[in-house]
């Protein structure tokens, strides 16, 4: 069975025990991992998820707020150590602006900031604001979210037959719906508490009516701002979805599947 490993359950506002965006995808027990966003402190997050540095094969970035993203220098830096034998290719994915991006890494930090043993693939969308990409039988599907001009939501179909979507940042967006329509596992933004409502984020209320609409299985809270409470935000969303509802912490495994 598949798993998800939350690294960051937070945002870039400091909380103990809710990090910068990140999230851990191990199709196998043990072997490569997806790393679904990349925010400030991933790096630092996989040795307690049991994850070794080789083992990150694939990032597949949302869009380009520090909190989700920051980390590929850390990565790119880390695998340069010389201290580790040389790290297999890392396949880096993300919507439009991953070039200037990574480019601006090697400007800033020089040798250190680049990583020569890194594939770029910058992914278009259509005029639905859709694209994707395969990789290792793993089918990844985006959604433009409106967050900025660039976010995407991401869907992962596995050739298990389990699927998982991402929101990203995004607000209550049916595009974002139907990209999940039906997916085992929904991960979820949910950053402020309802009555702290702003544009282009998610609050526990439209969380729960985009994984209605999109008919979850099962339902992960996450992004969480400091002001927003995970055990109210669960006991509000389930006013509205009536699946399973977990929350997200750092350092939380899910199975796809359950
Ligand atoms: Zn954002
Ligand atoms: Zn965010």
């Amino acid at each position: 069975m598949a798993t998800l490993t939350v690294l960051g359950a937070g945002s870039i506002l400091p909380r103990t025990g809710y990090g910068c965006s990140s999230y851990a995808l191990r199709p196998e027990e043990s072997g490569p991992v997806t790393l679904l966003d990349c925010g400030p402190g991933t790096t630092r997050q996989l040795a307690p998820a049991g994850i070794e540095l080789h083992d990150v094969r694939r990032v597949v970035l949302s869009h380009y707020h520090t909190d989700h993203c920051l980390d590929v220098f850390a990565l790119a830096f880390a695998r340069r150590s010389p201290f580790l034998a040389p790290p297999p290719q890392l396949a880096v994915y993300g919507p439009r602006g991953l070039d200037e991006l990574l480019g601006s890494g090697g400007e800033v930090f020089g040798r250190w900031g680049r990583d020569p043993a890194r594939d770029v693939h910058v992914v278009e969308v259509d005029g639905e604001g859709r694209g994707g990409f395969e990789a290792d039988g793993l089918v990844f599907t985006c959604a433009r979210t409106l967050h900025t001009p660039n976010a995407v939501a991401w869907r992962v179909d596995l050739p298990s037959g389990e699927s998982l979507a991402y929101s990203g940042d995004t607000g209550e967006n049916p595009a974002v719906a139907e990209l999940a329509r039906g997916v085992d596992l929904f991960v979820c933004e949910c950053s402020f508490p309802d009555a702290e409502a702003v544009e282009h984020h998610l609050t526990p209320s439209s969380a729960a009516r985009l994984a209605r609409d999109a008919g979850v299985k099962r339902l992960v809270l996450s992004h969480f701002y400091p002001s927003n409470d995970p055990e109210t935000a669960r006991a509000v969303a389930a006013e509205t979805f009536d699946g399973p509802i977990e929350l997200a912490r750092d350092g939380a495994a899910f199975g796809l599947t359950g």
